[in-house]
């Protein structure tokens, strides 16, 4: 969370706006309310250039219901397409298997995730109601840089996409997204909110046993207020929107991406103390997996990083060794205080 963003919430916590309210007790039918809401979706269609012909949706469940429900709502009882990329796209998979016939239509899997399945390579249904990928493999650090263009695969269906951890990090090229979906808590505020960007065509094919609160139809028709929205993530999120409208937009915010993490691999790449395994046109700016080549010091590594500060450094359970979450808030001073570290802890361990 950037800092700004707390302070704020802070300030406002016991009277928003002299309102006499917390944005916690407003109904989320009042004038109030509502103009938080539409205050954040205005600035998150302009931050990420949403086109007119797509709706912007605030939901609950996180990116697994999503799992469920993109299915639910998009497969028309028909097939599916999954391109594997890490441990993410793979559980969309499976609980799309309980939706329909949910097909595999690239892998990466038998080379460690450690790289994209060039598109050319994809086989993709014919008939399949959407292809669904991960943008950026969080567990893995595997990153789409360029969104596939179904049409030039010659598919007419749309790619759905997720795109939880780097939302707001980069620049999205509309024209080729049917949906992207994402939880809230990585890149744009805190848990409980999740964002669902749809193509208005695709909206209003669910299938009957949909549940409708997850109904996207209905989701739309009622500006997301179907059921009691997330009001208070949607408020701090709206901040969020802010804050990120003042570092110069989502062009800022990628410029300095690209800086963070290319600081963090340059040093990786010049070790040989330390690896990262993923290929490099697919590396991503979010979340960046990496060894120690000697195993054994993993204790030693974290207990120091913990002492200077740098938390959460631990890799997923899946796949072991470090994993450094450069995401949006993470300002550049965050990954010099890391790589100076990580120099620092490779000296003292010669
Ligand atoms: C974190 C994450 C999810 C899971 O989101 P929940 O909100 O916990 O359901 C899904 N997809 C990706 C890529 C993620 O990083």
């Amino acid at each position: 969370m950037p800092e700004p963003v707390l302070q704020q919430a802070a300030a406002e916590m016991l009277d928003w706006h002299g309102s006499g309210m917390s944005v916690m007790e407003m109904s989320h039918r009042g004038k109030e309310f509502i103009s938080i809401y539409e205050q954040a979706e205005a600035d998150l269609r302009e931050l990420l250039a949403v086109p007119a012909h797509f709706k912007i949706l605030f939901m609950q469940g996180g990116g697994l219901a999503e799992n469920a429900i993109v299915p639910l709502n998009l497969s028309r009882g028909g097939a599916v397409d999954f391109v594997l990329t890490g441990s993410w796209s793979q559980k969309s998979l499976k609980e799309a298997e309980k939706y329909g016939q949910a097909h595999v239509a690239a892998s990466a899997q038998s080379e460690g995730f450690t790289h994209l399945p060039a598109p050319g390579t994809w086989q993709i249904g014919r008939n399949t109601q959407y292809v669904h990928i991960c943008g950026n493999e969080t567990i893995h650090g595997v990153e789409f840089h360029e969104l596939p263009d179904l049409k030039t695969l010659g598919s007419d269906a749309p790619l759905v996409v997720d795109f939880s951890s780097h939302v707001a990090s980069r620049a999205v090229d509309w024209s080729r997204v049917g949906l992207a979906f994402g939880g809230a808590q990585k890149n744009l505020g805190p848990a409980g909110l999740t964002l669902v960007i749809v193509r208005e065509d695709l909206i209003g094919h669910a299938l009957a046993h949909c549940p409708s609160a997850f109904n996207y139809q209905l989701v739309a028709d009622n500006q997301s207020m179907y059921n009691t929205p997330p009001t208070y993530s949607i408020y701090i999120a709206g901040l969020v929107f802010q804050w990120l409208k003042q570092q110069g937009g989502i062009a800022a915010m990628e410029a300095r991406n690209i800086a963070k993490a290319q600081l963090l691999y340059d040093f990786l790449d010049s070790s040989s103390f330390y690896v990262n395994k993923v290929a490099k046109n697919c590396r991503s700016r979010m979340n960046i997996p990496f060894f120690l080549r000697d195993e054994s010091r993993n204790e030693a590594f974290l207990a120091g990083a913990k002492a200077a500060n740098l938390l959460q450094l631990k890799g997923h359970k899946s796949v072991g060794g470090m994993r450094a979450s450069l995401y949006n808030a993470m300002p550049l001073e965050g990954v010099q205080a890391l790589v100076a570290y990580l120099r620092e802890f490779e000296k003292t361990q010669a």
